[in-house]
């Protein structure tokens, strides 16, 4: 606590005025960018890593950037997550819907020992919350992964996104650089993308192409952070050799 103390004096000193600044200018004009949706990780600053700033998008934080389908949520029982896409896409007009996922994630390594039945069993999902969380909302990143397995981490996989024709097929890996924990976060993360089209308050304007949902991954190892490609079919490095290209991608398709 201490350090926060310090950090905040510092803040007062350094940062303040300008970001009051900052703080005045988007609350006459505010266009925040995207919902970011990202894990709790204290790795992962996704403010610093894209340089955004005051008023460009909001941060959506939990174990395992899981975004819950909306299944669970039937009547007024609801979470975070909803709650926030609805204030980012359709109170504030937000645009881009962003997942995040990232290498050497605690909850996904979590997620793939609950594989065996005993880790995950009712009892032990009774004492933890964490557990419980994961095996509700992201068992359907870790089936995908047990048929990616199965398949020796050769087949494609299809995703859907933004509506249920606007599927797409995944070369997760297929450098095989990564372990099969951080495969299944990059498959976590792309299974995001259609709890998010699962709701419904959403539908009109994903079908409508006035909202689309993208997936980045941090490699918490390299610090090189990619974006996946439909056209590549895979997770791309952003770096100077496929900038132009990701960047005629999203222009051409998500503006
Ligand atoms: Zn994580």
């Amino acid at each position: 606590m201490d350090r926060i103390l310090k950090g905040i004096m510092k803040y007062r000193q350094i940062d303040k005025a300008k970001m009051v600044q900052q703080f005045l200018q988007v609350r006459d004009n505010p266009t925040p960018k995207a919902v970011f949706f990202t894990c709790i990780d204290s790795r992962m600053i996704p403010t610093r890593f894209t340089e955004m700033n005051v008023g460009d998008m909001f941060v959506v934080r939990n174990a395992g950037n899981v975004v819950p389908n909306s299944q669970h949520f039937l009547d007024e029982i609801t979470t975070n997550e909803p709650a926030a896409l609805e204030l980012g896409c359709i109170v504030n007009d937000i645009r881009h819907v962003i997942v995040c996922g990232h290498s050497d994630c605690k909850a996904m390594n979590l997620l793939y020992k609950l594989q065996d039945s005993e880790f995950s069993s009712l009892r032990n999902r009774r004492i933890s919350p964490l557990r419980a969380w994961l095996c509700t909302h992201a068992l359907p990143s870790l089936e995908k992964f047990q048929q990616f397995e199965l398949a020796d981490y050769q087949k494609p996989l299809i995703f859907q996104a933004e509506t249920p024709m606007r599927r797409f097929v995944a070369y997760v890996d297929p450098d095989n650089e990564f372990g099969a924990e951080d495969k299944l976060s990059q498959i976590n993360t792309l299974q995001q993308m259609q709890n998010i089209a699962s709701y419904g308050f959403l539908k009109k304007r994903l079908e409508t192409h006035q909202l689309h949902i993208h997936a980045l991954w941090f490699d918490i190892y390299t610090g090189e952070i990619y974006y996946f490609s439909r056209q590549a079919k895979r997770f791309l490095i952003i770096d100077e050799a496929n900038f132009e290209k990701l960047l005629s991608e999203v222009e051409t398709y998500y503006m």
